[in-house]
């Protein structure tokens, strides 16, 4: 290692950087060197503030020990085993675990190695759910503006972001989308809108333009939150599950940033009291230490599944060589009974309206275009300054200088810190930010 972490050894052009312009990177470099508890360090040693979870992953804070503990520990007695034709013990116990948290029948679940993989496994079970039960013209797929399902092309073709898809347009197939839930007269609004439940609507005028009997899911986040955090309107989704549920078609909740406790339960499938078909997680499933995703399935589609193949056919052609790595399920399990042992759920349940009610003061800012939140997830978006994003971009960077590491998409910041944070590190996040956007003209 280089006595200066920022040598050009270290700041090899080798490395290319995803979701990042790359060549402005390299003139202002922002590196984490080390992490605990709520902060990172950057290679000068100075103490960054972990506003985002790194990216909406380190629920429980950073260096827990124990999950340190069960990833060396595993990978001393099992460092690797396929999962085709074979399991392995934290295999089993970390789907036990899961199944024990997830909404009641979302009980079988499938392992990955992140969010963009889930979401492709999802499509790929409802489809095969649609041809075992005889109705394999169910083919279509139905998202939302401005959702974010990953990267891949499956999860790609839902997208909503615009930016995401435009340079791999010709390469995906065409996805109705439902309009998005942000109307105009929620601005400030934090918790659940009270209007906007018969958005849920639009479902109806797409199948009436597709025919309900064409397709096989309808994905979406809960709440959406790569996009800058927008709130299910009160009965909204409560709506959407009752037309799925009348026209046969599948409801995925994607949950990999709304799952283990940002919303103050589980899954925000259980804050807003609306159980999904299938269910996609990723992220905090490890505390982020490893990667790691899931699909939790209900047990009647997969006996389903299971039902139209013969016995000792595979019932599904489908897996990733490294999905249920033993490391990735020790991890999750160690990281699952640590949220259970100190009630982190119950723990950002108690902090978040706290922390809304603390963001809530810096609306009075003229920079403060909007701001929203449920739970420990909250976006606030900036007015546009030049083109859009342009004020997100630099803003990143001025907040990671003065101490508070964010998510920004576009013109909005997304705040989602660690479950263990305290009242005085919501204060120093609110505190850092006022500052920093009190300078903005
Ligand atoms: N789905 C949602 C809702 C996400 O927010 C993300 C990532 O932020 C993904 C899928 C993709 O996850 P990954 O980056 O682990 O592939």
């Amino acid at each position: 290692m280089p006595s200066d972490p920022t040598s050009a050894a270290v700041l090899s052009p080798h490395l290319w950087l995803p979701f990042t312009p790359n060549r402005d990177f390299a003139r202002q470099p922002k590196i984490l060197a080390a992490a605990s508890g709520v902060h990172y360090r950057d290679t000068a040693g100075r103490p960054i503030l972990d506003g985002s979870s790194g990216l909406f992953s380190v629920a429980a804070g950073h260096g827990r020990e124990e999950i340190v503990r069960a990833v060396a520990t595993q990978l001393e007695q099992l460092d690797f085993a396929p999962t085709f034709y074979r399991a392995h013990p934290p295999g089993f116990e970390a789907a036990r675990r899961l199944a024990s948290i997830l909404p009641e029948g979302l009980d079988r679940v499938f392992f990955v190695n992140s969010g963009s993989e889930a979401v492709d496994s999802a499509m790929k079970i409802a489809l095969a759910y649609h041809r075992a039960r005889g109705e394999a013209r169910r083919t279509i797929f139905v998202s939302r503006e401005r959702a974010y399902h990953g990267v891949n092309l499956g999860g790609l073709s839902l997208a909503g972001i615009v930016n995401n898809r435009r340079a791999f347009a010709g390469a995906l197939p065409g996805v109705p989308l439902l309009r998005h839930t942000l109307l105009p007269g929620q601005r400030f609004v934090l918790g659940e809108p009270a209007e906007g439940a018969e958005l849920a609507d639009d479902l109806l005028r797409i199948i009436a333009s597709h025919g309900a009997e064409n397709i096989a899911a309808v994905f979406v986040e809960p709440i959406a939150g790569s996009t800058g955090v927008i709130v299910p309107p009160r009965g909204y989704l409560q709506r959407l599950r009752e037309i799925t549920r009348a026209h046969g078609i599948l409801l995925v909740f994607d949950e990999v940033i709304t799952g283990f406790g940002r919303t103050g339960q589980a899954f925000a499938s259980q804050s807003f009291g609306v159980v999904p078909d299938l269910l996609t997680m990723a992220k905090a499933i490890t505390n982020g230490v490893i990667p790691a995703g899931a699909v939790a399935v209900d047990r009647r589609i997969q006996q389903t599944i299971f039902d139209a193949a013969p016995e000792q056919q595979i019932e599904f052609f489908h897996g990733y060589t490294t999905g249920g790595h033993p490391v990735a399920a020790a991890a999750a399990i160690a990281t699952l009974a640590l949220y259970e042992r100190e009630k982190l759920f119950e723990r950002g349940r108690a902090l978040a309206p706290y922390f809304l009610e603390r963001l809530a003061t810096l609306r009075e800012l003229p920079v403060v275009a909007d701001l929203r939140g449920y739970g420990l997830l909250a976006g606030v978006e900036f007015a546009p300054d030049g083109a859009p994003g342009a004020r997100g971009y630099r803003l990143q960077q001025t907040l990671f200088d003065a101490g508070l590491h964010l998510k920004t998409t576009g013109d909005t910041a997304i705040l989602a810190p660690p479950l263990v944070a305290t009242p005085a590190h919501v204060d120093e996040i609110v505190s850092i930010l006022r500052r920093v956007l009190a300078a903005e003209r």
